[in-house]
């Protein structure tokens, strides 16, 4: 069987410090439930060398929103 179940791997948020379940992917950022733009995905991955916590996702996504940049 070549299909892979998703598991989840407990990461630590390298932003915020609190530790959550990674749902590792090809290209898991990190929850499906959250679509950031691949602008945004960019940026996060130039500042942070792993997964952001779900809270931290949920920042970012808000700052889209509201058309304002990341610093
Ligand atoms: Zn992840
Ligand atoms: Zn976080």
């Amino acid at each position: 069987m070549l299909q892979s179940q998703p598991h989840s791997v407990e990461k630590k948020c390298p932003r915020c410090g609190q530790v959550f379940g990674c749902v590792v992917q090809d290209n898991c950022w990190c929850d499906e439930n959250i679509n950031l733009s691949r602008e945004t995905l960019k940026l996060i991955r130039l500042n942070y060398l792993d997964c952001l916590c779900k809270e931290c996702l949920l920042f970012f996504m808000e700052l889209e929103k509201h058309g304002g940049r990341a610093a």
